[in-house]
Formats: structure tokens, sequence, C-alpha cells
């Protein structure tokens, strides 16, 4: 399965979190993530990682390509809901492709969690 993990920075630590406990369930799956995330989360963790540019700089928009071309199966996207970001357009188009393509998307920690779950247990599979 292909993975997108993405977190804005107040949310970095929570993906780094997240990372850590469901590592195992992460290692067989082909992972991608925005730049900053990737290298926190593989430094974090040792798992492997391709990473894309940084989300503010155009890492978004490579991902929602990506799905736009049916490449993900799995997006985690840790979003600050508080916070206003500067390629927030770029954002809104990442979930809408998600949305467009039927990809499941988790915006919070919660969510994640019970699609990695499922993932685990082999209730979601692609
Ligand atoms: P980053 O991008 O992982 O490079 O910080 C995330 C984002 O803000 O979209």
């Amino acid at each position: 399965m292909k993975i997108a993990l993405i977190a804005h920075d107040k949310k970095k630590n929570d993906m780094i979190a997240l990372a850590i406990k469901y590592k195992e369930t992460l290692a067989p799956h082909d992972l991608c993530a925005t730049g900053t995330t990737g290298t926190l989360v593989m430094g974090e963790t040792g798992l492997k990682i391709t990473r894309m540019k940084s989300g503010p700089l155009g890492g978004d928009q490579q991902i929602g390509s990506m799905i736009a071309e049916g490449k993900l199966d799995l997006v985690i996207f840790l979003r600050d809901p508080l916070t206003a970001q500067p390629h927030e357009p770029d954002v809104s188009a990442l979930l809408r492709l998600c949305d467009v393509q039927n990809i499941p998307l988790a915006t919070n920690v919660k969510s994640a969690e019970i699609m990695l779950d499922a993932l685990q247990d082999g209730t979601f599979q692609a």
C-alpha cells in the first residue's frame, strides 16, 4: 500500500509519536511524505520514506498529483486547524483530490489511529 504522511508544524510531534507507535505497521508499506515531515519521521523511526518538497514549497501539490494519478492508497495529513497556512490553497487542493479519488484521508490523530489499526488487523486493504 502507498501511504503519504504530512503534518503541519504544530502537529509534527503528533506525527512522530504516531509513526513510532505504528512503526511496525507502516514499515512494509511504500511511504512518502512532505519534506520536513519526512525528514523528522525518518530520523525518529528509521522508516524508509520518499521525501517530496516541503509542503509550502510545493510538496502538497506533488502529493496531490500522486493522488490524481491513483498512486496513493492512504493519506495521513495532520492539519493544524488553528493556524493560518501560507499554502492553504495547496492544502485544500490535496484534500479535495482525496475526495475526488475516494482516497482514505485522516486529518487528525484519532482518525489516523483507526485507519492504521484497520491496516494492522487486515480489515483495511488497498
Ligand atoms: P513539511 O510540509 O512536512 O515540509 O513541513 C507540511 C505542510 O505544511 O504541508
